[in-house]
């Protein structure tokens, strides 16, 4: 294990890693080289969805060498809580508008696909020129609306994570791994 995981974890017991942050950035560096060689030309703008997807998104952008910006918006989620009460609200909307850019979603979790299926409705009306998805994890077992998700870190299995931008309560979102909290199913 990578040594600054292990000083985490003594000083968060409670934890316990599903993906370290060795094969957390290899893959945001295989994600970036992807979307840099597809897009190209046409530098795509990346849409964050707040709050977790922050720390992705900032890892993600450094290692797409292209003239990209970025912007974000926020959806109200589950709050404290560790499921879903299918309520989707836009909290934050965009700065800019998006009509004929190409734009890159950016999520942290495609759990139920209720929160992205709001969101690209949202955005598709706006008629940009493409509309993609990138996020960092899927959890097959809970999808309740199937969606395109051109780019995908880890498919992962039924567990609630945390860390890398991932909150419970909003802690644990400053981890540099994803891990599942012991004792929560
Ligand atoms: P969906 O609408 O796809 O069910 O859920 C998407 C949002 O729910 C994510 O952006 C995230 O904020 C939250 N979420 C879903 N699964 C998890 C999880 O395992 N851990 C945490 N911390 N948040 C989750």
């Amino acid at each position: 294990m990578h040594a600054t995981d292990a000083a985490w974890l003594k000083r968060f017991p409670e934890l316990e890693i599903l993906i370290d942050s060795d094969t957390l950035q290899a893959r945001v560096r295989e994600l970036g080289e992807q979307i840099t060689r597809d897009y190209g030309a046409h530098p795509p703008l990346l849409v964050g969805v707040l709050k977790g997807s922050l720390v992705f998104l900032a890892d993600l952008m450094r290692a797409i060498p292209l003239p990209v910006s970025y912007d974000f918006v926020a959806i109200s989620s589950y709050g404290a809580e560790t499921q879903t009460t299918g309520q989707v609200r836009l909290i934050k909307d965009l700065d800019s508008p998006i009509h004929g850019r190409h734009v890159l979603v950016v999520e942290d979790i495609y759990d139920t696909g209720l929160t992205l299926s709001y969101l690209l409705g949202l955005l598709r009306q706006r008629e940009p020129a493409s509309l993609r998805v990138c996020t960092l994890l899927a959890k097959p077992a809970r999808r309740q609306v199937a969606l395109e998700i051109a780019y995908c870190g880890f498919e992962i299995p039924d567990r609630f994570v945390v860390g890398y931008g991932l909150d419970y309560g909003e802690r644990y979102r400053n981890l540099p791994f994803i891990a599942v909290l012991q004792g929560q199913p």
